[in-house]
Parts: structure tokens; C-alpha cells; sequence
């Protein structure tokens, strides 16, 4: 059958776009994974990656470790660095073979080139940075209990099995981070999504899935003359940048630092050292040029969820918490008890954070003298 991404029917699976660079593993592919393997169990389909590159079969594997079935890896000398004329052929051509329903990519500058090109070429929709995904049974659900006596609650199903139609739902911020947008894509597949890093949790890692995933090699053609660009030279950045969605412990500083920027963020870096943490900061300290944009927590800057997040100074606008309100132990010092910030707190203290943050700092020292 000729590809047409309105024959919805036509189309099964999730896919997961996964991001290398130079032969390492971006660490939100495994997020996607994770992801990616709840929804395929919701729709009850199967789960898979698509690894471009050169040579790298080798990383494969251990996308099985965190719930893919398969992974189709495309290995090409012209794959080695990213392009997006080189990957987009790749990519639109291997869906157009193997029609998934779902398709993933992570919110990183490569997924945010990568994704609405492809989306255009196949002739789909693309929602962009979303922060939740979900499939909507509500139809199939109610479509199944009406005129049979399944037991639909407890049963995994194949969404594919009846004419109801399941879509991905998926949830962005708008409107400046004030309403929370779901969007479906419902005449056309695969439903595209990329997915802000470090929003989704990933799995624990199973030795069992990584031996037992399927590396597949489809036939494909590139050549060079496919591709417009030519990478002459990678340069990394020489700043070491701090990684606040990897990060256990984070403790970050908002304008409440404004008497004493110095001191206030001398005053984070030891706390955060402390407690094996880095600093984060809202996006006031950024704008005004107190710190760079790599520790902005926020709808524009990063989601985290640490084990403990502690917010010295920050009013908490709702801008802020879209990144930082999954932590699991939220601690604030603020002066203003009404700030909202403490709405979210696990943990609140009211007063002046250069009066408190150095009592605790001595407080964690002697604890563990
Ligand atoms: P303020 O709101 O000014 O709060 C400062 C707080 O410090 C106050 O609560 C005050 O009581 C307290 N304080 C003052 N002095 C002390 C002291 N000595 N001790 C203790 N407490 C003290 N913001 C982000 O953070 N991240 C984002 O990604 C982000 N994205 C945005 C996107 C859009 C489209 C828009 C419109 C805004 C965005 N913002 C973002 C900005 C956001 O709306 C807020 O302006 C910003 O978060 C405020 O930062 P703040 O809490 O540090 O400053």
C-alpha cells in the first residue's frame, strides 16, 4: 500500500528517536525509552528505537535495558555526524516502510531540527515540547463495555483489535506557562511529539531487556549527494556547563540574592557542595546577567527533579515551578511568608536567606563532624 499518513490503520507502534552524539548516548533517549515503553503497553503494541550513526550497534543494547523491544539501527559513514538533510532522509523513509503510530524525540537543539522536518516531509502533525504524554483510551474503553461483558478494566489489550481510533495526547505549557495545553493529532500518523529532557523518569535499568532486544538493520540508500551540508569541525564549548537534570540535589538562587549577588551565590555553592548538589537559579538572576543561562530552572530553562531542591530567594511565579514543582523534597527560604513558592514547599523557612542559609550551612557541618 502506498504511504498515506491519513490511513491511520495502517500504522502500529511507538518509535523513540535515539539521540548519539559522537557515539554516546544522549541521556534523554533513555527518559524516551521509558516513556515510550508505557505508552506501548498502554496501546499494547510494541516499543521501538531508531539509532542513527556510524557503527553503533554497539549502543543498542542498552536501549532493551530500559524497555525497548527492538531497535532499528541505520549505519552509514554519512550518518556519523548529525545533518538534518541526512537524518530526515533516514528517518521519513524508515517510517514510511514500517508506519509506527507514535513517534518520539527529545526537546534537545538536534530533536527541535529534526522532528518538524520529518513531520513536514511525512506529511503529519508535531506537538513541541511537551512535559506529558498520554494515549486516550476513553473511546476504545467505552467502545469495548458497550455490548460485551469483558473485564476491560484489568486487561491489556491491542488497541488494533476493533475500528476505534486511540490517540497520543500531548500535553505542552501556553500561553506563557499560564495553561497547560493537551493536543491530539487525530487524522494523521505517526503522532509526533518531541519531549523537553528530563520531564520523563526513566526506568530502572533491566539486564534481561538489554540481552533480549532485537537489532535490526534495515536496507537504506544515502549518498552523499543527498545531503546539502558538510560538517567540517565539532567544537565543544569550552565552559564546563552544570548538570542541573542529572543533578541529586540542587540548590537554587532567585532575585532575593539582589543585596549581595556575590555572597548570595558564594552562599548556594557551598550549601549545594555540601549536600553533593549544584546551583540552579530562577530566570531573574539569568536576565539580569548574575549567572549564565545553563542553571535557569523554569519553563525556558530546565526541568529537574532532583531528590531535594532547595529555593533560596525565589517568589516561585508559576514559570519557575513548571521546572522544578516534581521534586521530591522542596525546601524555600524566602522573607515573604506569602510567597508562593511555599504553596509547593515541603519544607519552608521565613526569613532573610543571609541569615539562614549560613546557620544551616554550619548546622550540615556539624552533623557530620
Ligand atoms: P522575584 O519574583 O522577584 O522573587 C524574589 C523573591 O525573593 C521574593 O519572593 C522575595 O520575597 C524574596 N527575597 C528578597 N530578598 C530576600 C532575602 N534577603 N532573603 C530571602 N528572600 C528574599 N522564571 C524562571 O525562574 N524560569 C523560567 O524558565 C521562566 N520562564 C519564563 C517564561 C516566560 C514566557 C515568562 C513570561 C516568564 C518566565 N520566567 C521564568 C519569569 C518568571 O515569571 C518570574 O519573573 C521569575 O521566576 C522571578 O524570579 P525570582 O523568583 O527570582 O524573582
Amino acid at each position: 500500500m502506498a504511504y498515506d499518513s491519513s490511513q491511520i490503520d495502517a500504522f502500529k507502534n511507538v518509535w523513540v528517536f535515539c539521540e548519539q552524539r559522537q557515539g554516546k548516548m544522549m541521556p534523554t533517549t533513555f527518559e524516551l525509552i521509558s516513556e515510550g515503553r508505557k505508552l506501548a503497553d498502554e496501546l499494547g503494541c510494541n516499543l521501538y528505537g531508531i539509532l542513527l550513526g556510524d557503527d553503533v550497534d554497539d549502543l543498542a543494547s542498552e536501549l532493551g535495558g530500559y524497555g525497548a523491544d527492538g531497535v532499528y539501527v541505520y549505519n552509514s559513514p554519512l550518518l556519523k555526524n548529525y545533518t538534518t538533510d541526512g537524518y530526515t532522509k533516514v528517518i521519513s523513509e524508515a517510517v514510511q516502510e514500517f508506519r509506527p503510530e507514535v513517534m518520539l524525540f527529545g526537546a534537545s537543539n538536534i530533536g527541535r531540527d529534526l522532528a518538524p522536518r520529518c513531520a513536514a516531509r511525512l506529511h503529519t502533525g508535531l506537538c513541541a515540547d511537551c512535559t506529558h504524554l498520554d494515549i486516550d483510551l476513553d473511546g476504545y474503553i467505552n467502545f469495548l463495555r458497550s455490548g460485551s461483558s469483558l473485564d476491560v478494566d484489568n486487561m491489556k489489550f491491542d488497541t488494533k483489535l476493533f475500528d476505534v481510533n486511540t490517540n497520543l495526547k500531548m500535553t505542552r505549557p501556553a500561553f506563557g506557562g499560564h495553561l497547560m495545553a493537551t493536543i491530539v493529532c487525530p487524522r494523521f500518523r505517526p503522532a509526533m511529539a518531541t519531549v523537553r529532557p528530563g520531564v520523563m523518569q526513566k526506568r530502572p535499568y533491566d539486564e534481561a531487556g538489554a540481552a533480549n532486544v532485537e537489532i535490526m538493520h534495515p536496507d537504506f540508500e544515502l549518498v552523499a549527494a543527498d545531503i546539502e551540508t558538510e560538517v567540517l569541525d565539532i567544537v565543544k564549548a569550552a565552559k564546563k556547563m552544570v548538570d542541573l537534570i542529572g543533578a541529586d540535589v540542587i540548590v537554587s538562587v532567585g532575585r532575593g540574592i539582589a543585596k549581595d549577588v556575590e555572597g548570595g551565590i558564594a552562599l548556594a555553592t557551598e550549601l549545594a557542595e555540601l549536600l553533593g548538589g549544584v546551583v540552579g537559579s530562577s530566570r531573574a538572576c539569568v536576565d539580569a546577567g548574575w549567572i549564565s543561562a545553563d542553571h535557569q530552572v523554569g519553563q525556558t530553562g530546565k526541568t529537574v527533579h532532583p531528590r531535594i531542591y532547595v529555593a533560596l530567594g525565589i517568589s516561585g511565579a508559576i514559570q519557575h515551578k513548571a521546572g522544578m514543582q516534581d521534586s521530591e523534597c522542596i525546601i524555600a527560604i524566602n522573607k515573604n511568608e506569602t510567597a508562593p513558592i511555599f504553596e509547593i514547599a515541603d519544607y519552608g523557612i521565613t526569613g532573610d536567606l543571609f541569615k539562614v542559609v549560613p546557620l544551616l550551612i554550619d548546622s550540615i557541618k556539624a552533623a557530620k563532624e
